[in-house]
């Protein structure tokens, strides 16, 4: 069987299979890679996973990309590996779901493409009998998700920067209590520091001799198992062949590309509802086809989609037969009327995402944090325009309640329940190094430490 080939959105690399997409990360050319053709699912198939687990459903959907590079034995093993915690479906009224995704380790729906990635790098690092090491800055909830995924796997070790005074409590220990394989650095600055100081290495040459790669959410492998979810909740939501319709609150724009993907490879969706926080430049460019990206991001509640350009943007425009570029240029525009058919967008402020945290407790009993709070207003907005009772649909809820402790009280007058993986941390020791933003000092660090030599 030959690999399937993926391509650079900016049209200016060559086509690689997914083993060197995976540890590249970005693409030669600053584009991100796709699939060359998006593969489908045969209608009968999709039926099936009714009765199928969640790891089956993954593992049957992924050996549709890992097909010539990797047995569909091994591919089992991971998928069973990775996802072996719940996904709850939950009803909440009529034909209306939430899909919980923050049963994971971390808490965060970045549990489920974090973890198979560093499955699969770790496989692919394992069997070239080589070794890498991973660079990730973060503003809390990738660092915890990336570091917990590949903690303890072979021939990889993982470095997280992370912003010293812009993390809670609860997330900082979800990176520094690991040990081992995963290193911690605290620095003394913001959020865009610690990025900086990353990209700066990756662009020296003098750190050239050492194997660096990224895992952050440009990688395709952080981009295709979040396909596996939308087929799950619509075996578990509606009936066989039935279009459902799915809301996914969005910052960076790889979870709603999960969706896209699962709806090209075949599964049927009415609708794709797409809502941001204040950071409103999608909805603003579905309206008018103009792009521009707000600089510098608004701080919103939804912290963790405060994205005033979201980087997968490319990919979207790439789908829909447009090009943009990293920058957020676009050289071919997309065909925006299938884009208005297919996606609708809103943003939802700070205000109607609290105010949504209270009615959907008060109306229905269901605990939702500020992220899975813009979905189901994004949903609400989406039926009370369409009328469409009759559509099976389902909001994403992509954080733990317990991870936004402080909101949930002011809106609701209680404390969220702490779930185990994040409670037992509190007694753990902490282990991290700090320093300033000094990227000399920075490179001095990598070379001590890291050098294969
Ligand atoms: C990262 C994140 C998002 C945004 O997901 P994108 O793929 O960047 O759109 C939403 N909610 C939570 C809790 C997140 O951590």
């Amino acid at each position: 069987m030959k690999p399937l080939l993926f391509y650079s959105t900016n049209g200016h690399s060559p086509q690689v299979d997914l083993r060197t997409a995976l540890i590249q990360g970005q693409a030669p050319d600053r584009g991100l890679y796709l699939p060359v053709s998006i593969p489908t699912l045969p209608q009968e198939e999709i039926r099936e996973f009714a009765s199928l687990s969640y790891a089956e459903i993954a593992s049957r959907i992924l050996s549709r990309y890992t097909g010539g590079i990797l047995d569909e034995s091994v591919l089992q093993d991971l998928c069973c590996d990775a996802y072996d915690y719940p996904v709850p479906v939950e009803k909440v009224y009529g034909r209306v779901h939430v899909l919980r995704l923050d049963r994971g380790p971390t808490a965060s729906f970045k549990d489920f493409a974090a973890r198979m990635m560093a499955r699969l790098i770790g496989r692919f690092v394992q069997e070239e009998g080589g070794s890498l090491n991973i660079l990730t800055a973060t503003s809390g909830d990738t660092g915890s998700a990336v570091a917990s995924a590949f903690h303890n796997v072979p021939g990889i070790r993982v470095l997280v920067l992370f912003p010293i005074d812009e993390v809670s409590d609860r997330q900082r220990k979800q990176m520094t209590t690991l040990g081992g394989n995963i290193a911690t650095l605290a620095v003394d600055g913001k959020f865009d520091d610690c990025q900086a100081l990353v990209k700066q290495a990756f662009a020296d040459p003098s750190l050239s001799e050492i194997p660096l790669s990224s895992a952050n959410s440009i990688n395709i492998g952080r981009l295709l198992p979040q396909s596996v979810y939308y087929f799950y909740a619509a075996s578990r939501a509606a009936e066989p062949a039935e279009p459902v319709v799915f809301s996914v609150p969005s910052g960076n724009f790889g979870n709603m590309m999960g969706a896209v993907l699962a709806w090209r490879m075949g599964l049927p969706v009415r609708k794709l509802v797409v809502p941001v926080n204040a950071n409103d430049e999608f909805p603003v460019f579905l309206a008018s086809g103009d792009y521009h990206r707000i600089e510098p991001s608004k701080n919103c509640l939804s912290n963790a989609m405060n994205v005033g350009h979201p980087s997968n943007l490319a990919r979207l425009v790439a789908v829909y037969g447009g090009c943009m570029d990293e920058k957020g240029f676009i050289h071919q525009p997309p065909d925006m009327d299938k884009m208005k058919n297919d996606l609708f967008s809103i943003s939802v402020d700070d205000l109607e995402t609290a105010r949504t945290i209270r009615q959907a407790w008060d109306k229905h009993r269901l605990l939702l944090e500020p992220h899975g709070a813009v979905g189901w207003r994004g949903l609400q907005a989406y039926l009370e325009e369409s009328s469409d009772p009759q559509t099976p649909c389902v909001s994403l809820e992509t954080a733990h309640p317990a991870k936004f402790p402080d909101e949930i009280e002011r809106q609701l007058g209680f404390l969220p329940e702490v779930p185990e993986s994040l409670s037992r941390l509190d007694g753990l020791p902490e282990k991290y190094e700090k320093m300033d933003v000094d990227y000399p000092a920075f490179r001095d660090c990598l070379l001590a430490n890291y050098s294969s030599r």
